[in-house]
């Protein structure tokens, strides 16, 4: 039987809940007999396939972050939000609290260590910002929630394992903070 396909994808975020999913050391070796990983940051597959499990970690901040988190969507049967980032938004929301613009010339003109003598903003090949950075069920349906800054790996390793004995994961609550 062929092993169901997995697509993770890294939106607005900083990488730690994939870090996080590495962390899963020797336990990815069994995982990997009993999933195919067929997009992810560490492949280098440029186009999403159809997939069973679709993984967002990051959250929404940009029209091109939107329009992945929604091609995926349409790709996968069930989609994790990964991390507190995809859940609720997480650290990318601060922004939100400041005008878009305020927020493009602290990136690309005002920082001690930007040089930018004409104070021009970019506006070629980098996607528009969203209003306000937003968690992924604001766009799209989401089916489980894997809160955690990051998920650590054994919370990662229970999802998958609810999900391969075909259940619907819901993270327990002793599986959400460090004793
Ligand atoms: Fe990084 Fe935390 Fe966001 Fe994961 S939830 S991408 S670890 S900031």
């Amino acid at each position: 039987m062929a092993k169901p396909k997995v697509a993770s994808v890294w939106l607005e975020a900083c990488a730690g809940c994939h870090m996080s999913f590495l962390d899963m050391d020797e336990r990815l070796v069994e995982l990997f007999k009993n999933v195919e990983l067929a997009y992810s940051p560490i492949s280098d597959v440029k186009i999403i396939p159809e997939v069973t499990v679709g993984i967002i970690e990051g959250g929404l901040g940009n029209e091109e972050e939107l329009h992945i988190a929604k091609t995926l969507r349409s790709k996968c049967e069930i989609l994790i939000a990964w991390g507190d980032c995809a859940v609720n938004g997480g650290i990318n929301c601060m922004r939100n609290f400041m005008k878009t613009e305020d927020v493009l010339k602290e990136a690309y003109t005002d920082t001690v260590t930007t040089v930018n003598p004409t104070g021009v903003l970019p506006h070629v090949d980098i996607p528009a910002l969203l209003p306000n950075a937003i968690p992924v069920d604001r766009a799209v349906k989401v089916d489980v929630y894997v809160p955690g800054c990051p998920p650590d790996a054994d919370t990662i390793a229970y999802v998958f394992n609810e999900i391969l004995g075909g259940r619907s994961p819901k993270v327990p609550a002793s599986m959400m903070r460090y004793d």
